[in-house]
């Protein structure tokens, strides 16, 4: 599950319970709160959402130069 925040930036969330307590540090991930896995499926997917973030980001940064 992906939130964006009020800033447009994507926010990793579990996909069961929807908190974004998520634990990435050992390679798989695991929700804090319900200790459900974090699929590779939404990882890929916010991975890619961070991607489309920085690119806009970085446009909106050279157009308000
Ligand atoms: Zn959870």
């Amino acid at each position: 599950m992906i939130f964006i925040n009020p800033r447009g930036a994507p926010e990793l969330a579990c996909d069961h319970c929807g908190c974004r307590w998520v634990d990435r540090l050992k390679g798989t991930a695991y929700c804090y709160e319900c200790g459900e896995e974090i699929t590779a499926a939404s990882i890929a997917e916010f991975q890619q959402a961070l991607v489309e973030f920085s690119a806009k980001g970085a446009g909106r940064q050279d157009s308000a130069k």
